[in-house]
Parts: structure tokens; sequence; C-alpha cells
């Protein structure tokens, strides 16, 4: 393996995404709020919790069954935001396009992030363009920032979880994945599988509006269910088991992975999110998360425990058991 140059997998949001952080990134950059590798930083102004997150979309194709760039760059932020229980608030919006961009399609991705931006209750109130010589990009990629208010008084960490705490997802995953794939491969199923892009504030808001004791809430995107619940077992030195049976993925899905020779843990998800919350709090958070309809499907799928620390073990469906991974290869490059 070339150690010298940026590989795909570097982005992949796996090990090597890690080791890019974990090498390069934190023994220069560093501090206790950045060290805490969430998925927004949180400060405080005025006894006033606030979270800030960034992330860049080089999604291909740019338009994909169940949705498109444009909402996918509001709705990650809004989720990023969400993920610490904070109130999304207001977003910046930084295109970088390629020479020769149709404004057809500009104008389409325009449209779309204003209608996301309506239904995650948010405002872009600053942005930028530029445009790069024809080859020096691939069509447009966005980048979002977004700020947030945090009104609950729980502290929502990666590195919160505690023996017994229970592990619910939101929803069916590797819907994003098997859907970017399918078009990208030119797939056809007799189910067309659509994205699952959505803004999952409005269904974290509920959970918090319980007073449940929420301990993590991570959105497995890139790298996905895997990539998570490693991040998580690691940041808190816990064990982390799941039940293969509880994971809910729809037939069709599992239809396509069988086909192309993916595990659903490791494909991405957009509008799901994972959260670890109190053992004794996992039924109000899990049906309060069933009566939105972006929570229909919830369920829970594992436990926290305080054997085999810093690892994943997925007891399966023929009664054995196996180590979930961090995913190590580059799985799907630009998929968000
Ligand atoms: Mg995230």
């Amino acid at each position: 393996m070339k150690k010298d140059k940026i590989l795909l997998a570097h982005g992949g949001g796996g090990r090597f995404s890690n080791d890019l952080i974990e090498k390069y990134f934190l023994p220069i950059l560093g501090n206790p709020i950045l060290n805490k590798l969430n998925d927004q930083g949180v400060f405080e102004i005025n006894s006033t919790r606030f979270a800030f997150t960034t992330d860049s979309y080089v999604i291909k194709p740019i338009f994909f069954p169940g949705g498109d760039i444009g909402e996918l760059a509001v709705y990650g932020t809004v989720n990023d935001l969400s993920m610490g229980g904070a109130r999304p608030l207001y977003l910046s919006l930084g295109l970088i396009i390629e020479e020769g961009f149709p404004m057809t399609d500009l104008q389409k991705i325009i449209n779309s992030i204003k209608k996301a931006t309506i239904q995650s209750e948010v405002q872009i109130i600053t942005g930028d363009t530029k445009v790069v010589n024809k080859g020096g990009a691939d069509g447009i990629f966005i980048n979002t920032a977004g700020v947030g208010i945090i009104e609950t008084s729980l502290n929502i960490s990666a590195e919160n979880l505690q023996h017994g705490d229970i592990v619910i997802i939101s929803g069916y995953i590797a819907d994003h994945g098997i859907a970017i794939l399918s078009k990208r491969e030119g797939l056809i199923f007799s189910n067309p599988i659509q994205s699952d892009t959505a803004p999952l504030n409005r269904l974290v808001g509920r959970i918090l509006q319980t007073g449940a004791k929420i301990h993590a809430m991570r959105d497995p995107t890139r790298g996905g269910l895997a990539s998570t619940l490693n991040e998580f077992a690691k940041k808190s030195n816990v064990g982390i088991v799941i039940e293969e049976e509880r994971l809910p993925i729809r037939e069709e899905v599992r239809e396509a992975c069988d086909i192309l020779g993916l595990d659903p843990l490791y494909v991405a998800n957009e509008g799901k999110f994972v959260t670890v919350v109190d053992r004794n709090d996992a039924d109000i958070v899990l049906n309060a998360m069933k009566e939105d309809p972006l929570g229909k499907t919830a369920n829970i799928i594992g436990k926290v425990t305080d054997s085999h620390k810093g690892t994943v073990i997925m007891e399966t469906k023929n009664a054995s058991t196996r180590v979930v991974d961090m995913p190590s290869g580059e799985q799907l490059p630009r998929i968000c």
C-alpha cells in the first residue's frame, strides 16, 4: 500500500480516514473541541451552547433516485448539527463549479436547495461561488457549513456510552449507497431503490422532548453503520453487541447487496441515525421515533457492554458471532 499519497480510501470514512485525522490533522490542529471527533464542534458563548459543522459534497451522479446534490448538501449539514442535540439555524453555501456546467442543472440544484431549507427550517445566510477550468472539477462540488443552538442540557457525544446502554437505529439501513450505486452502474431492480436523504432535526427534536438520557447520536453516512459503531466503541472504550436479526434492511436492498457483494453494514446512509441511550429510557425513545414518518422502522439493534472494549460484535442469524470491523479500504467513493 502506497503510504506517501492520498488514496480514495482516505475520504471513505473508514480506517484510512481515521488514520488521516489521527496522524496528520489532530497533532497539528487538535484542541479540546476538535479532539472529541464528533460530527460537530460544540462551543459556548454567554452560557449558551452552539454547534458548528461543515461538510463537502462531491457525489456522483449529482441527480440520483430520491434526491440530488443540492438537498443532500442541506440535509447533511442539518443532520450533523442535529446529532449534537442542536437545533439547526443558519447555513453557508459554497459552490465550486466546472466551466461548461449546464445552467439548467445549476437552476435545478438551487431550487432543490431552497426546498430543502424550507423542509428543515434553516436559512442560507452567506455563500461563495468559484468556477474552475474544464477538468479542474467534476461538474459541481458543494460545501455547506452550519450553526445551531443547543437547547437541551444533555451532553451528547461519542465518548459518553455507558455499560448497559441500548443502541437504536432510526430505520432501514443502506438505502442511500445502494440507490447511488444502482444509478452509477445502470443496474435495474424491479423495485427501484431510493436514497433516504432527509432532514433529521424534527425526529431528533421529538426524542429530546421525551427527556430521555440520550448519550450519543450519529448519522452513519460514509462507512455505514459499522464505522459509526466502531467510532463509538473506541471513543468511549466500551464494547458494542448488535443482533443481525434486529437490523432493519429492505428486502430489495438485501438482494442488491447480495448481487453486488456488499455488506449492508458498510453501505452509506443519509437520513438515518444511531442513538445510544440509557437502558431505562430505550422504550420511550423508540416509541417517540416510531411516531414520526422518518422513524417508523426504528429498532433496538444492540447494547453496550464492558467486555471486548473498543470492538463491535454481531450475533448473527445462525447463532454465531463475528467482529464487525472498521471498514479498511474504499467502499464506494464519492457517495456523498
Ligand atoms: Mg455525520
